[in-house]
C-alpha cells in the first residue's frame, strides 16, 4: 500500500546551522532526507515509519568535494554523479569512482548521496568496500561541534551506526596514500548493471620483493554490514603469493565471512563468490610479479 503524504511532515530549513538546531531541539524526532532514493522508495511502498522529515537536499554546506595535498574530502550531500565527475577521485581513488558508477542508473546517481548510502547502512552498499580499503574517516557534526571517526568503526550492527541522535554525517575524508598500491574492486550482481550486489570485494595491497607488506580487503554482503576481512588479511600479511597461500586465504575467507540469506542470494553462494573474487585479485597480484 502506498504511503499517505498527509501523514508526514517535511521541513527544509535550507542551511546546516538551522538543520542542526532543529535536530538538537528534539533528538531522534526528525529524520534527515537527502536524495530520498531510499526513503521515498520506502514511502511509496507504505513502509516509511518516519513522520517528521528534515531536508538535507537543499543544504549547500553538505554538497562539496575538496581536494587538499593530503586528502580528498567529500561532503555527505555530494551525489554519486558529483563523485564520478570529479577527476581527482577518478585518478587517486579509482575504486570509489568505479563503485559510484554502479549505484543504479544515471538518474539515481544524480539524486543518491554518499551520506545516504552510508547512513542507510545496507550490507550491500556499493560505496562502502572502497571507503574501507582506503582507510576513510567519517566526520559527524552537531550543534556541539564535529568529530572524526574511522569509517571502519561507523557501522556497529545491521543498519546500526555510531551517530548520536543529534548528529548528521557531514563528510568523508580520504587520505592520499594509496598511489603505489595495487587496487581491485568487483561487484557481482544478477546482471552487469542496475543490480544490487550479491557480493562485492575491494582490495588495496602493497608488495615489496614479492612479499605482501600491506593488504586491506573489504566486502559488501559478506557480513550484516560492510566490513574489512581482517582474518583473511592476516593470513596474507608478510607472505609471498603462491597457489598454496591463495588456497589458505580462500579457506580463511570462507570461515570469516558471515553473510545473510536474503531475496538476492544465499549465504552459501555469497561465500563462494567472495572466495572466487579474492582468488581473482590474488592471481592478478601474482601475475604482476611475473616478469613475463
Ligand atoms: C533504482 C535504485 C537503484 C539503486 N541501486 C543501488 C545500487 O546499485 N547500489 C547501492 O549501494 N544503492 C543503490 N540504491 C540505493 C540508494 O540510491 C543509495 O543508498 C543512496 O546513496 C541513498 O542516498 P540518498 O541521499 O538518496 O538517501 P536518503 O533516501 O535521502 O536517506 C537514506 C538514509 O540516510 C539518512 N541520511 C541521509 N543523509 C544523511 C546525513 N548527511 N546524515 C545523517 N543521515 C543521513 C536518512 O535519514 C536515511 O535514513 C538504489 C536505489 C534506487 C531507487
Amino acid at each position: 500500500m502506498r504511503g499517505n503524504a498527509a501523514a508526514h511532515e517535511l521541513i527544509a530549513p535550507g542551511n546546516l546551522a538551522a538543520v542542526l538546531e532543529v535536530i538538537a531541539s528534539a533528538p531522534g524526532q526528525w529524520t534527515p532526507i537527502a536524495g530520498g532514493t531510499e526513503l521515498i522508495v520506502a514511502f511509496a511502498a507504505g513502509r516509511l515509519s518516519a513522520k517528521k522529515l528534515i531536508s538535507l537536499w537543499d543544504v549547500p554546506e553538505l554538497r562539496f568535494i575538496t581536494s587538499t595535498p593530503n586528502s580528498i574530502i567529500i561532503g555527505a550531500g555530494a551525489t554519486f554523479s558529483d563523485i564520478r565527475a570529479y577527476s581527482a577521485i577518478q585518478q587517486v581513488f579509482p575504486l570509489l569512482s568505479k563503485a559510484s558508477s554502479w549505484i543504479g542508473a544515471i538518474t539515481n546517481q544524480s539524486r543518491a548521496t554518499l551520506g545516504g548510502n552510508l547512513v542507510n547502512g545496507s550490507p550491500a552498499a556499493d560505496s562502502s568496500p572502497a571507503l574501507l580499503v582506503y582507510d576513510a574517516e567519517i566526520e559527524l557534526v552537531s550543534i556541539r561541534g564535529s568529530r572524526r571517526i574511522p569509517y571502519a568503526d561507523f557501522h556497529t550492527g545491521y543498519k546500526q551506526n555510531a551517530m548520536t541522535a543529534d548528529e548528521l554525517l557531514y563528510a568523508v575524508h580520504l587520505p592520499r596514500r594509496f598511489a603505489q598500491h595495487r587496487q581491485y574492486i568487483r561487484k557481482v550482481g544478477t546482471r552487469r548493471a542496475m543490480a544490487i550486489s550479491k557480493v562485492a570485494l575491494a582490495a588495496t595491497s602493497l608488495l615489496r620483493d614479492g612479499i605482501v607488506t600491506e593488504i586491506r580487503l573489504a566486502a559488501a554482503s559478506l557480513a550484516p554490514f560492510p566490513a574489512r576481512l581482517h582474518k583473511t588479511e592476516a593470513t596474507l600479511a608478510s607472505r609471498a603469493i603462491t597457489p598454496k597461500l591463495i588456497q589458505e586465504a580462500r579457506d580463511t575467507l570462507l570461515n570469516e565471512a558471515q553473510p545473510i540469506d536474503d531475496i538476492r542470494s544465499t549465504a552459501e553462494y555469497r561465500k563462494c563468490v567472495g572466495a572466487n573474487l579474492l582468488e581473482e585479485f590474488l592471481l592478478e597480484l601474482g601475475r604482476k610479479l611475473d616478469p613475463q
